[in-house]
């Protein structure tokens, strides 16, 4: 047990720093940007936390992980508690503690954050999930098969979930451990979801989706990857054969511009660039996948998906890699960290600019660009200002790759295949606050229900759905 610091103690402790890769270095490989703390450094920077009563970081943190508990344990050292008391609540800490947009989530309520900085929640997540795999504990009561379940309880059931994204992962841990059979349907030859085909392996490495992976495994799920829902087999054949079924199939469908010259030879959606890109490779020298790589490369649109494409577009070998966006800085919805660090890699920044029409060559080839300057507006629907199009503004940017990451919906091959399902008016599955769907037994969440939203908020639905799965099955029983 270590000497307890005075709040006077802690409030003197500065915030640590994330050790990173240089600029330089790293926007010419694929390799992680954040180092990750060491020991020591975890140490220093839990004592920082202040163990508030009313722990307002825990509000912050949609699957609710005890954050001061956890911390308390890693001021201590005691970094396998820690990782007993983070596990507990969130299913994949490695990851959530690299791509969780924590600056707006747990730590923007962090009370430290009112004199300073807030407590580095996020990069301590991170520590002891890592510390936690490199330090394997001999196996636990979590590894056991699933199915069975305390002598006297009901028997369990058998959960179907659809897509192996963060809220498919995330369902199929927690049925797993209160003793579901559960099988996961993939349509894609790999698991992981976006945190595989979509978050390069500079903010994400696979090998960590891999672990996870093989975690849930050893917990007797069941993966069937190069499965279509919707395809391959029915929902409806699927509720046959199932107590449940919970659908976290993604918003994957890509959303275009709507200009003149899409169809041109260089123009990407952000979703086949960085599919290219992160699942099939094209970026290691033996890949088979071909990816234009070139010259000056611009992406279109403000958030991660952007972020991830232009740093992509860099590493590939553009020399000039532009983000241009139809807003300002200030209203990009890219985690604040990844706008950073783009900035350090060289990514050049066009902001207030929205695409009129891409320009080819005469042999069908992107140019450059039509783009019209634009001006902030009243705000929209969305609590932003809407950009405004200034006349007479319009320029001529040159490139000869472009990539649309403007964003994603709903892909209806699933929901068209499955008429009783209630939908939006996006597309997207309706579900009540357990999760449900009008179809008794079918339960949905993650962008598929919320249309593209973050990691953790598909991590919280795929919590909440297996308990209430668990309830279901239970009623029936
Ligand atoms: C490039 C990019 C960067 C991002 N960066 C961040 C970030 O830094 N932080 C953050 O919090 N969020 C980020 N997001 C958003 C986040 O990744 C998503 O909100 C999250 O992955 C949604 O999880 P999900 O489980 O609902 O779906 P997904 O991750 O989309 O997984 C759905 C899975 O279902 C599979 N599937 C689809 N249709 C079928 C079918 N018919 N049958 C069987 N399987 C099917 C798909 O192949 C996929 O594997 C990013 C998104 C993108 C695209
Ligand atoms: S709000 Fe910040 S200081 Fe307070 S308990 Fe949570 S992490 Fe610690």
């Amino acid at each position: 047990m270590t000497e307890k610091l005075t709040g006077k103690q802690r409030m003197a402790i500065d915030r640590v720093k994330m050790p990173e890769q240089a600029p330089a270095v790293r926007a010419e490989n694929f390799e992680e940007v954040n180092l990750g703390l060491g020991e020591d450094a975890a140490v220093e920077e839990a004592k920082r936390c202040l163990m508030c009563k009313d722990q307002p970081c825990i509000q912050g943190c949609p699957v609710g992980v005890k954050i001061p508990e956890f911390l308390e344990k890693v001021a201590e050292a005691d970094f396998a508690g820690a990782a007993e008391i983070l596990r507990a609540d969130n299913a994949l800490p490695a990851i959530a503690g690299r791509v969780c947009p924590q600056e707006v989530q747990c730590e923007v309520v962090c009370i430290r954050g009112k004199k300073g900085d807030p407590v580095a929640i996020g990069w301590l997540e991170r520590f002891v999930a890592d510390w936690a795999d490199e330090h394997p504990a001999p196996p636990t009561s979590e590894a056991k098969p699933t199915g069975k379940r305390p002598a006297g309880d009901v028997p369990g059931g058998r959960v179907a979930v659809v897509g192996s994204g963060p809220g498919g992962l995330t369902a199929a841990r927690e049925l797993a451990r209160v003793g579901h059979e559960v099988t996961i349907f993939e349509a894609l030859h790999a698991t992981g979801g976006v945190l595989r085909y979509g978050i390069p392996e500079f903010r994400l490495p696979k090998h960590i989706i891999d672990r996870e992976v093989a975690n849930l495994e050893a917990m007797g799920v069941k993966i069937e990857c190069n499965v279509v829902v919707g395809r391959t087999v029915t929902v409806a054949q699927l509720m046959d054969q199932f107590d449940a079924c919970f659908v976290a199939n993604g918003a994957g469908l890509p959303v275009f511009l709507g200009v003149p010259g899409e169809n041109l030879i260089g123009v990407y959606s952000a979703n086949e660039y960085l599919t290219r890109v992160n699942l099939m490779g094209a970026y290691k020298p033996a890949s088979a996948t071909p990816i234009l790589r070139g010259a000056a490369a611009v992406v279109f649109g403000g958030g991660n998906t952007a972020m991830d494409s232009v740093r992509t577009a860099k590493r590939l070998g553009a020399e000039r890699a532009i983000l241009a966006y139809r807003r300002s800085r200030k209203e990009m919805p890219a985690r604040t960290e990844e706008i950073h660090h783009g900035e350090q890699e060289g990514i050049e920044f066009i902001l207030l600019a929205n695409p009129l029409e891409i320009l080819g060559d005469d042999r069908g080839w992107v140019r450059g660009v039509r783009m019209q300057r634009m001006r902030l507006g009243e705000p929209d629907d969305s609590g932003r200002r809407r950009p405004v199009p200034i006349e007479g503004s319009e320029f001529e940017l040159p490139a000869d790759i472009a990539v649309v990451a403007i964003g994603t919906r709903a892909n209806p091959l699933l929901t068209s295949t499955c008429p009783d399902l209630k939908l939006n008016k996006w597309g997207n599955i309706e579900v009540d606050e357990n999760r449900m769907n009008s179809i008794p037994g079918l339960f949905a969440g993650g962008d598929i229900v919320r249309g593209g939203a973050t990691v953790i908020l598909a991590m919280g639905d795929g919590k909440t759905a297996a308990a209430s799965i668990d309830r279901y099955i239970r009623s029936k029983s």
